[in-house]
């Protein structure tokens, strides 16, 4: 393994963009704009648990950030700064490092973020990312605004990184196609998306755990109901329950629903109407195209359940 001081200095080391102060200080220093809150959030990737130990460096360089971007995506928050905690086994490789940080400064620069700090040391492989954004002051995208009324929505195709991953883990009679495996390797984080459904979202989350788990999150914190009925055919368990797809699931009142529509057609990102809230306590229904109950058991991710 390079010496920590090298592998920070060569691979983890650039020009920032709007930092005062970045990587090399005791601390780094940045300076959020007057009128605005910081925003922040940590993610964390383990070998073994959200990654295979023969993972692609790069890829992974991107997805250790681009999970935590989402993060951002889903609060309505500008991503800006980012800090990177790695552990790395001694038999690290130079190479394997540097396609790494490839990887991660490729979805850096995607967002404009700048890498301001860290801390490399030996041990089990595992990164973790605190990234850093901005909002207008009182203006970010929380789970607890879901109101009685409000249409349900989600951008994408929730479900293809789900395929994927049981497509690795050697479910034969899973197709995948390219796109399920790019979804699986190098998410796509939501924050234009985010960035617009300020004015028009009352509740939003990234879904990370599956749909109907971090659906599940918004209707505890918001104290509502939902019953998703307009679900696509298409919509199996991978659809419901995969997680690992960083796309937004948000609720509007129906009346936003032109302008919605509208705004998908700008990004060139498909958002689909797929249920409502309803009054009563975080209960979730489930019908299929035919109108039949299918409100599933599994949910979602939990590492601890
Ligand atoms: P300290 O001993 O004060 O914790 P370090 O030697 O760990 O300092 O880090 C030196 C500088 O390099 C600090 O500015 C720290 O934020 C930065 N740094 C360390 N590891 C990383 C990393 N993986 N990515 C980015 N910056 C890092
Ligand atoms: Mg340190």
């Amino acid at each position: 393994m390079p010496s920590e001081f090298d592998l920070i200095q060569r691979c983890f080391t650039r020009p920032t963009r709007h930092t005062v102060l970045g990587v090399g200080d005791d601390a780094a220093l940045i300076a959020p704009a007057p009128g605005y809150e910081l925003v922040v959030s940590t993610d964390m990737l383990v070998e073994g648990t959200h990654f295979f130990p023969d993972a692609d460096p790069e890829d992974l360089g991107w997805k250790t950030l681009a999970v935590n971007v989402s993060d951002l995506a889903a609060m309505g928050a500008v991503p800006r700064w980012a800090t990177l905690a790695i552990a790395a086994p001694p038999e690290s490789t130079f190479d394997w490092m540097d396609a790494f940080a490839r990887g991660f400064f490729a979805c850096a620069d995607a967002f404009k973020i700048d890498l301001i700090g860290g801390d490399t040391t030996r041990g089990a492989r595992c990164f973790s990312v605190t990234i850093m954004g901005e909002v207008p002051t009182g203006k970010a995208l929380r789970r607890a605004g879901a109101r009685v009324g409000d249409q349900v929505w989600v951008s994408g195709t929730p479900g293809r990184a789900g395929r994927g991953l049981a497509h690795l883990q050697g479910s034969r009679n899973v197709m995948v196609a390219a796109e399920c495996l790019a979804a699986l390797h190098r998410p796509q984080p939501r924050v234009a998306l985010g960035l617009a459904l300020r004015e028009i979202a009352s509740a939003a989350i990234d879904i990370s755990d599956g749909l109907l788990a971090d659906l599940g999150h918004i209707l505890v914190a918001s104290g509502v109901a939902a019953t998703l009925e307009s679900l696509p055919d298409d919509a199996d368990e991978y659809y419901l329950a995969g997680g690992d797809d960083y796309e937004l699931l948000f609720t509007a009142a129906a009346a936003r629903a032109p302008e919605i529509t509208a705004l998908g057609r700008i990004l060139a990102l498909s958002l689909t109407c797929i249920g409502r809230i309803e009054a009563g306590a975080a209960n979730l229904r489930v019908l299929d195209s035919t109108g039949r109950d299918i409100t599933p058991i599994r949910r979602g991710y939990d590492h601890f359940a």
